[in-house]
């Protein structure tokens, strides 16, 4: 998906100075983002209060709507840079078309992985007969310095490692290593990207990483993650520091939960680009609006989405040390 704000804010972000080395339980609640004529999105990075975890730096949450008499989604033609993009859904189907050639539909509980590198272009829309809901997640991951230039790919992966803890939790390996189960999607850096489905009854503790930072946000139901409940539409940060987990659901419910090793680099972020610096993002912005480096959408109906108008004041990603 694109961000479609039509004043997009530039977020810098990355480096030490945010990430918790100890287990936290900080509450973060979703900002609603208004996408195109009526869609609503649940924006939960970045956030006011935490703008990355791990390298996953943009999460947004979408349905479950009722697209029945409407056409859902339908992203014209845009570009990224200096990212992947991960489409998750758990109803509904997305059509992903790009600059390579892939024409790819992504149904529920398949990855859809697009590793932007230097440049890319991508439409994502509802076929044209679709399941009535639509509901999923939106995620990018910044790519490091020495991968963030490498060349543009997709992959599709629908069969994902499953770990099924004791105690009625289904977790679906998404992107990384969750438990000794490692996804097949293409990663860049050390993070976990999984998928829990909670039985009602759920009572468990999965086993996770000290050296990651963590978050989890709510996919539907209402599941509490290290004693705190998560309404859905929020997230909760973590920290590091935590040998395991513990998660407990009285009804059906799904989260998701996010990690990795924290993202020493500095980043800065705005529109659909990643970069380091104020040059690199008003560089891709003058590219893609003159019509190269980020190659051509084949398929879609509809006119390329126009890059916003970059902000006034330039952007400097902060240092390490303040
Ligand atoms: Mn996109």
């Amino acid at each position: 998906m694109s961000n479609l704000d039509v004043k997009p804010a530039p977020t810098v972000c990355g480096g030490r100075e945010d990430v918790s080395a100890e287990p936290v339980r900080e509450l973060l609640t979703a900002r609603t983002v208004t996408l195109g004529e009526s869609t609503q999105v649940r924006r939960l990075l970045p956030n006011l209060g935490r703008r990355m975890v791990g390298a996953w730096c943009f999460v947004d949450h979408y349905g479950p709507d009722d697209i029945a008499r409407e056409s859902g989604m339908q992203v014209p033609p845009h570009p990224h840079m200096g990212l992947q993009t991960v489409s998750w859904l758990h109803d509904g189907e997305v059509l992903h078309r790009d600059s390579l050639g892939s024409l790819q539909t992504v149904r529920p509980r398949e990855l859809g992985l697009m590793t932007s590198g230097r440049a890319i272009s991508h439409s994502e829309e509802s076929p044209r007969d679709h399941p009535r809901l639509l509901h999923g997640a939106q995620l990018w991951v910044a790519l490091p310095e020495a991968d963030r230039n490498t060349a543009p790919a997709f992959e599709h992966h629908a069969d994902l490692p499953v770990v099924t803890g004791g105690g009625g939790l289904h977790a679906t390996v998404i992107m990384g290593e969750l438990d000794g189960a490692v996804s097949p999607g293409t990663t860049h850096t050390p993070l976990v990207g999984a998928d829990l489905a909670l039985a009602a009854g759920t009572d468990t503790r999965l086993p996770i990483r000290p050296d990651f930072e963590y978050a989890a946000l709510t996919m539907s139901g209402e599941a509490e993650v290290d004693g705190v409940r998560l309404a859905p539409g929020s997230m909760l940060y973590l920290g590091c520091g935590r040998r395991d987990l513990a998660i407990r659901a009285d009804v059906d419910s799904g989260l998701m939960l996010l990690g990795g090793e924290p993202f020493d680099e500095k980043i800065v972020m705005w529109w659909n680009f990643v970069g380091r610096s104020n040059d690199d993002i008003a560089q891709a912005r003058s590219d893609w609006m003159s019509g190269s480096r980020f190659g051509d959408v084949r398929g879609y109906d509809g006119a390329p989405l126009p890059a916003p108008e970059l902000p006034a004041t330039p952007l400097k990603p902060r240092g390490r040390a303040r």
